[in-house]
């Protein structure tokens, strides 16, 4: 019986890849991948090999959850080296937990490689340290759309130290600003949104909480980096931006940028 291996593609550069997946991708008999994966990183697998896409496209399902994880366990049947590839990391928004527990259930050998995940590397692209010592002590890996068992994420949890990476931001902006104000975050909180982070057509647009309601929408895939560190001015906005501050001031927007 073969193995699985869960393999993170990262946020979309090609040379952003582990060697060890760049390995994997060159051996692998069949490849299970998200629509998310890019050509650049596709076109590293062997010739001989079958690539499924099992991704979902404008939210359409190709195949249900429990449709791809038997499709794992048969694979292992036929193959040695079977590939379950995920953008960016398999372990972060990737539905990794219910393959494994497939997996686990079903008796398959499976390894995990880590991939970047896209925070970091739309941070990466941004020239953004998410711990900027000046102004953040925690990262928090959220997401807009939806948390678990659908209920509306919660966002008044995060502080004035807290960077907030927010995965799958919908097209709808100015909810999110809405419901980020909601949480308590102050209007002025510098905000950047990168759009295909490490890829082709990447985009940056440095923004604030506010100010997102009127910007125009960024292709997707794209994500949104939220706290003071998503300024280029950390230095002098370290004590701003927070209401509950002691010594908090309100910068306007137009200092962010
Ligand atoms: N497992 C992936 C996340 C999958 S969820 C990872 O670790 O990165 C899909 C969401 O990830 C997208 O809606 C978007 O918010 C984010 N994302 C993925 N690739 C991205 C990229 N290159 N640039 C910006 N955001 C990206």
């Amino acid at each position: 019986m073969g193995k699985v291996h869960l393999v993170g593609a990262g946020p979309g550069d090609p040379e952003l890849l582990t060697v060890r997946a760049a390995r994997l991708l060159a051996r692998a008999s069949i490849v299970f991948h998200d629509s998310l994966v890019g050509r650049g990183i596709l076109q590293l697998i062997g010739r001989e090999a079958e690539a499924i896409d099992v991704g979902k496209r404008c939210g359409r399902k190709l195949l249900t959850q429990d449709e791809i994880n038997s499709l794992l366990v048969s694979a292992t049947a036929k193959h040695d080296v079977v590939i379950r590839l995920k953008g960016g990391d398999p372990l972060i928004f990737g539905r990794a937990g219910e393959e494994i527990e497939a997996l686990r259930n079903a008796g398959v050998d499976f390894e995990v490689v880590p991939g970047i995940t896209a925070a970091l590397g739309a941070a990466a692209a941004a020239g953004i340290s998410l711990t900027d010592r000046r102004a953040a002590s925690q990262v928090v890996i959220s997401t807009f759309s939806r948390g678990t068992e659908g209920a509306p994420m919660d966002f008044s949890a995060i502080t004035s130290t807290t960077t907030l990476a927010l995965y799958m931001p919908g097209p709808d902006y100015a909810e999110v600003a809405h419901r980020l104000l909601e949480g308590g975050l102050p209007d002025d909180l510098p905000c950047v949104i990168v759009s295909n982070a490490t890829g082709a057509g990447q985009q940056i647009r440095w923004t604030s909480v506010a100010q997102l309601a009127h910007e125009e929408e960024l292709p997707a895939p794209a994500l949104m980096i939220v706290g003071r560190v998503a300024s280029r001015k950390v230095q002098e906005i370290s004590k701003a931006f927070w209401r509950g501050d002691p010594d908090g001031r309100s910068v306007s927007p137009s200092a962010v940028s």
